[in-house]
């Protein structure tokens, strides 16, 4: 299991100064590869590999001999990172999902370089090779192996390290199936459990989200270019940090309780709608705290030896607990039963169908975290 500690870093002045080139340098880098591999397509046909990329290091170093400066397998991750960017495009591909091309980085979309198995060494401070030594706030200690090293900028200027370790999950077999619990996320609540508990979004958070509208709506209407956008931007990042700290404490907190109070949780397989169509905020918002609060269950139940089921997502909201289908519109909210009488929120009962159909097996799809896991390609961070 893959697991990421962050860390805040305060390089001074000049090693920021260095950290600057060096971004720069990656994204150089980055976009001179890409433009090759675009190219070389488009010439003859040919799909140049991460090997064939590795290679033309040695030719771009020549040309450009600052970048010499950097750590030879820092450049060597930027070719991952175009392979893997391609990656993703066939997969979307494939599945026939509304698709963008591998883009070239402007400076606000390339914030961060790796060090992958070297160049680096952490004690009391952070040693980084060609920048030095940086003082770091160390606020836990790292468990496992440490396998590569990330250092990244936010786009409100701020600095962090993320290690990326190795650690052995604990064996599920001390595994009891008393302690069951069935999850419906939803647009109207954040969640509905089994227990008949509903659990919004927190009111700070809403708060946050609809300065953010407002925020967002008076940018694009600032000049492209002008001082006044730059400032806009700025501002819009703080807020976009200020939600998603907000966010990830949220999902930390409701993923911890529930994983410290069950063995067994069981959600619906998520199907994430295609975000790059969605422009509704609100749903997107929605889509990106699902998949991430999938994640922080999956990565916690692993550590507590507890099970995360995942059910086929089909009818959950259509059926009633005695059996009997029940047809509801999105906007209907009340479940109301001719068979059986029953009547409750509409999402409470599909989180009692959620339980059912995870303690019945039927319709399941993955047992454990590969599911969730295998579709993401950044590992969970530790809090
Ligand atoms: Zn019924």
């Amino acid at each position: 299991m893959l697991k990421t500690y962050k860390f805040r870093i305060y390089p001074n002045k000049k090693q920021e100064i260095k950290l600057l080139e060096t971004l720069n340098l990656c994204r150089f880098t980055y976009n001179k590869q890409l433009e090759l591999k675009i190219n070389k397509y488009k010439e003859n046909k040919v799909n140049l590999t991460q090997f064939d990329l590795n290679n033309n290091l040695i030719i771009l170093k020549e040309e450009n001999k600052e970048l010499k400066q950097i750590h030879s397998q820092t450049l060597q991750d930027i070719n991952k990172r175009i392979s893997l960017a391609f990656n993703g495009f066939y997969r979307r591909l494939n599945k026939r999902e509304q698709v963008g091309f591998p883009r070239f980085k402007s400076k606000y979309r390339y914030d961060s370089i790796t060090y992958p198995q070297s160049g680096f060494k952490l004690e009391n401070q952070l040693y980084i090779s060609k920048i030095g030594q940086i003082n770091i706030i160390k606020h836990r200690e790292i468990e496992g192996k440490v396998k590569t090293l990330t250092i990244k900028k936010t786009s409100t200027n701020k600095w962090f390290a993320c290690f990326s370790v190795e650690q052995e999950s604990k064996s599920h077999s001390n595994l009891t199936n008393e302690e069951t619990i069935g999850i419906d996320l939803g647009i109207n609540h954040f969640y509905a459990d089994s227990n008949g508990n509903l659990v919004d979004n927190p009111k700070y958070l809403r708060k946050s989200e609809l300065k953010l509208k407002k925020l967002q709506r008076k940018h694009s209407k600032k000049l492209k270019g002008s001082n006044n956008r730059n400032k806009s931007r700025l501002k819009l990042a703080n807020l976009h940090e200020l939600i998603s700290n907000q966010r990830n404490d949220f999902l930390h907190k409701q993923s911890r309780q529930l994983v410290n109070n069950y063995n067994t949780i069981v959600v619906e397989r998520l199907q994430i709608s295609n975000m790059t169509k969605n422009h509704y905020l609100a749903k997107s918002i929605n889509d990106a705290s699902w998949n991430k609060f999938l994640q922080l269950l999956s990565y916690k139940v692993e550590e507590t030896g507890g099970k995360l089921v995942e059910i086929d997502p089909r009818n959950t909201s259509q059926l009633c607990i005695c059996g009997n289908k029940v047809e509801k519109s999105l906007a209907t909210r009340v479940h109301r039963c001719n068979n059986c009488g029953i009547e409750m929120d509409r999402d409470l009962m599909s989180a009692l169908i959620i339980k059912e159909k995870g303690i019945n097996d039927f319709s399941i799809i993955t047992v454990g975290t590969t599911g969730i896991q295998a579709c993401q390609r950044t590992s969970i961070e530790v809090q």
